[in-house]
């Protein structure tokens, strides 16, 4: 076991939970893939909160155990993280929660449209995607995960269960996560202001291109 991505998969928990797109127990699980590998390391805990470095587990992507104890709730969706490396090689983290305000849409069966700046800006001018109901982690469930992701977007709403997201990096996937909860909670408080507005299709571009020349910029300092 890396001690040092052991290390990163704690920070990113506690980041996940100190940013607070979680549900109030804590579930959800978070993995890493090392650059290069075949494997990820993945939180064999039932909560992110507190989440101890002895609980974390390395899991080949063929689903096998290769170090740790992985408890049977938590090796139930193991399946769902490895399909996301399986299918992007470009994904590095895989978050996985029961956020409230998004599993409201997971529960209603409703995508999040993109009413907030943010999803643009993120990967989602789309909005979040919604996969159809089956059993966590089981195969009908990852088929229905792939069905409803487009390449290059990087949540899903997982019907009547919660929220993934994967991404390049722990900081991006946490990133929008949290994104992802802010727009749904923002939707749910404009229903009782008429209903939550999407931005235009041509400004969603606008959106995201004006947020990438700031990125270039990199830092302003004087
Ligand atoms: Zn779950």
């Amino acid at each position: 076991m890396d001690s040092d991505i052991v290390e990163q998969v704690i920070e990113a928990a506690r980041r996940v939970v100190a940013g607070g797109a979680i549900s109030a127990n804590g579930h959800g699980n978070v993995s890493i893939r090392p650059p290069d590998s075949d494997e990820m390391y993945f939180t064999g805990g039932p909560s992110l909160r507190d989440h101890p470095a002895e609980a974390v587990v390395r899991v080949g992507l063929d689903g096998a155990l290769r170090e740790g104890q992985l408890p049977p709730i938590q090796a139930a969706v193991v399946a769902m993280h490895t399909a996301m490396y399986a299918d992007q090689s470009v994904v590095g983290c895989v978050i996985h929660t029961h956020s409230p305000f998004a599993t409201a849409y997971a529960v209603a069966h409703r995508p999040i449209g993109c009413w907030v700046e943010a999803l643009a800006m993120f990967g989602l001018p789309g909005g979040v995607p919604i996969a159809d109901y089956g059993p966590r982690g089981s195969e009908q469930a990852i088929a229905n995960i792939r069905a409803a992701v487009l390449p290059g977007v990087p949540a899903v709403l997982l019907a009547n269960h919660g929220v993934l997201v994967f991404h390049r990096t722990p900081d991006l996937a946490i990133t929008v996560g949290g994104v992802v909860e802010e727009a749904a909670q923002a939707g749910i408080a404009a229903i009782g202001l008429g209903g939550p507005v999407p931005i235009p299709d041509d400004l969603k571009a606008a959106a995201r291109q004006r947020a990438m020349s700031f990125l270039q910029r990199g830092v302003a300092s004087v």
